[in-house]
């Protein structure tokens, strides 16, 4: 069905209160639906925002109401010195929120630091629960210390945790049912991803794809399950298994498009604001820093982001050429 894209409101700014902050474009691990085998040339150091840089830019998003960040990446725990940036962002005044989405490695030696820099909430990201298939999906990782770093962050506080897993048919599909006991057991959040094309996919192929409508045909055969109230930001559904400690959810880009309740802007660790993971459109806001740009021009170019963010992505299943970034650039 061809969807009218002029009958979807224009956004403006205040609409937008949700800023991702990719705080580097490099990983410890690479993963095959994000990350090409031979990894990525790394963007030089001096190209990155500084904390001082994103700080500022934070600062004005929340002047124009942005009140809820996400640090991502690449890997943020990469970054070094990263919880004195989570320490600088809580200092901002009329900042509720501030999130981080990691892929667990490194998170048990930074867990309690984060927690009392003032970082609010976690995400985790595991695709499965078996350490061969960690290793093989992630190409470099190894699963423990990922568990480790989850029980941690548990034992922090940060309830309801996140699991972010991206599922890829005849790879980790066999876990579905795994992911939903570990929910009965524990106050954790799994979200279930679609597995999206972005640029220059090798792993990309049809056969990969499994839609959340498929999962959740199999979640309903595991046993009683009803709605819950959506947590957080987020355009995930969510659900819970009887008397289950924790809950689950699916987010569906690719067969169930929510552009239309996206409320986030996305700032490239190169210093670029993107209203869309998926389009090209960026704005340049590293070089007029550098340059010396003045509050009012950094919310004209804030602004022109939020009012150029494209209506709905193009993405569809056989098309992979969306993006000039590769996700872990972006930041997902
Ligand atoms: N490195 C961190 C991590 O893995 O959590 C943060 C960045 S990663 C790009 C953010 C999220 O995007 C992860 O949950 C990852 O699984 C997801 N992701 C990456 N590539 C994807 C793709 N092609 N389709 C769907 N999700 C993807
Ligand atoms: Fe790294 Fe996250 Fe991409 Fe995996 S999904 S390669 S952990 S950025």
């Amino acid at each position: 069905e061809q969807r009218d894209l002029h009958s979807l409101p224009k956004r403006r700014s205040s609409d937008l209160d949700y800023l991702r902050i990719s705080v580097t474009d490099r990983c410890n691990l690479k993963c095959v639906y994000c990350m090409p085998a031979c990894g990525i040339v790394n963007k030089p150091h001096e190209e990155l925002l500084s904390f001082e840089e994103i700080a500022r830019i934070v600062k004005v998003g929340v002047s124009l109401g942005i009140d809820k960040i996400r640090l991502t990446g690449g890997e943020p725990l990469v970054r070094k010195n990263l919880v004195d940036l989570v320490r600088i962002l809580a200092d901002i005044e009329g900042l509720k929120d501030i999130s981080m989405t990691t892929n667990g490695i490194l998170l048990k030696n930074y867990v309690w630091q984060l927690k009392d820099a003032g970082l609010k909430r976690l995400n985790i990201s595991m695709d499965t629960l078996h350490e061969e298939r960690y290793r093989d999906i992630t190409r470099l990782g190894e699963l423990k210390e990922v568990k480790d770093g989850i029980i941690l962050a548990l034992e922090a506080g940060f309830t309801p945790l996140k699991i972010n897993t991206v599922l890829l048919a005849g790879i980790n599909d066999d876990e579905i049912i795994d992911f939903l006991r570990l929910t009965q057991e524990f106050p954790i959040h799994v979200r279930f991803l679609e597995f999206m094309p972005i640029k220059d996919n090798e792993f990309w192929k049809e056969g990969n794809f499994i839609s959340c409508r498929e999962v959740m045909d199999i979640c309903c055969k595991f046993g009683h399950i009803e709605p819950v109230d959506t947590y957080g930001n987020g355009p995930a559904r969510n659900f819970q298994i009887k008397n289950a400690l924790g809950t689950f959810g699916f987010i569906a880009p690719m067969s169930e498009k929510f552009c239309s309740s996206c409320n986030r802007l996305r700032l490239t660790s190169d210093g670029f604001l993107k209203g869309c993971l998926h389009s090209n459109l960026k704005i340049n806001l590293r070089d007029p820093l550098r340059q010396g740009i003045g509050e009012k021009g950094l919310i004209q170019l804030i602004e022109l982001a939020a009012t150029t963010k494209p209506r709905e992505h193009l993405l569809d299943k056989n098309s992979i050429e969306a993006s000039e970034y590769l996700m872990c650039q972006i930041g997902g």
